[in-house]
């Protein structure tokens, strides 16, 4: 792997910062991680899982209706990825612990193990976010060309048009294929993983037969081959897109900053909290609706700066960022609308493919 250092000389930007956002939670003395609003959205989401779970499982549908909610089944998982897995696994869910811990497993019962999910998101996509050649999430598939230091294929010339159906394979190829990957060979891309404790062995394997168990072989028995495979499919062609186009819209559009780490050392110019928000990028910020399914996700600058808070306390963060921004000259990137993110990344994408 490249050694990646950012400026370490000059860091007022990101002093100055902190010290606007201790003072808010200081003052009014309130916790840094999740309140009632988000331990209501997380039981909300999760029952309503599970009850989907359950009604494709005990109640013969029309096969229509039986798709749809399948789709629905992978929106719903989704936004427990959005709103709690992710939360959980930064520790910003809750003060306490062991809750975050529990909660983490989220992730697995979507079928991604969430110590693999930890190094590569916490560890290398929240440090070295935009660096192409080690940030994992720029580099998902060779048919994708995502940043202006990735060879170029002639194929990359279609990639605005059949990005969409390719993101909807993102979850299919977590589960069973990148996790895998990940866990024989070690690394992460050129990464090396850290040492995986016996616990956390047990927890890989128990937890991908329990996924084996509870979406391939209980529905295959109750409901049959074709019609588990027609759903099984529906539900992460819908899971995957959703999952794809909200971290794709806070990192891959035309406003963010890339940096080439592909073969040799590299110094960033700037300290490590200004390469965060030249690399990442907000978007309908002022959507109550988007911002409650995205676990402010869509605050994807305030969230780099401060993964350990939860998302909850974005908005009120966000005009502390806007702020200091315009004090030390940095551009803020945000969109002012979902759809305005959505036509940049596809507008960024097309470039990609023939520049
Ligand atoms: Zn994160």
């Amino acid at each position: 792997m490249p050694k990646v250092t950012f400026n370490t000389q000059h860091k007022s930007f990101y002093s100055s910062l902190q010290k606007k956002v201790e003072t808010y939670f200081k003052e009014r003395r309130i916790k840094k991680t999740g309140d009632q609003r988000l331990f209501f959205k997380a039981f909300l989401l999760i029952f309503s899982a599970g009850l989907v779970y359950v009604l494709l499982l005990t109640v013969r549908l029309h096969p229509v209706a039986g798709l749809l909610l399948c789709g629905l089944m992978g929106f719903l998982l989704a936004t427990i990825g959005f709103n709690v897995m992710h939360d959980a696994n930064h520790g910003s869910f809750s003060d306490k612990r062991w809750i975050n811990e529990a909660l983490s497993l989220t992730a697995n019962l979507m079928g991604v193990n969430a110590w693999l999910w930890r190094q590569k998101h916490n560890l290398i996509h929240h440090t070295f976010t935009n660096l192409d050649g080690v940030d994992e999430d720029l580099a998902t598939t060779s048919l994708l060309r995502m940043g202006p230091y990735q060879k170029k294929y002639k194929v990359h010339r279609y990639q605005a048009f059949y990005c969409i159906p390719v993101y909807g394979l993102t979850s299919l190829m977590w589960t069973f294929f990148s996790d895998f990957k990940k866990y024989f060979t070690r690394k992460i891309q050129v990464t090396a993983l850290s040492e995986m404790s016996y616990g956390e062995h047990i927890i890989f394997w128990s937890s991908k037969i329990l996924y084996a168990f509870l979406f391939i072989g209980l529905p295959v028995y109750l409901l049959g081959f074709l019609p588990f495979l027609a759903g099984f499919l529906v539900m992460h062609l819908v899971l995957g897109i959703t999952l794809a186009v909200v971290f794709q819209l806070a990192h891959v559009v035309e406003a963010t900053h890339f940096e080439d780490a592909h073969k040799e050392d590299l110094h960033i110019g700037q300290e490590w909290a200004v390469h965060q928000v030249r690399t990442t990028a907000d978007f309908a910020t002022g959507n109550p609706v988007i911002s409650w399914l995205t676990g402010g996700l869509n605050f994807q600058v305030e969230h780099h700066l401060f993964p350990r808070i939860s998302h909850i306390h974005y908005p009120v963060i966000q005009r502390m960022v806007k702020e200091t921004c315009a004090d030390f000259g940095i551009r803020y990137n945000g969109y002012p609308t979902m759809w305005a993110a959505f036509r940049s990344h596809l507008r960024l994408m097309k470039q990609l493919g023939i520049q």
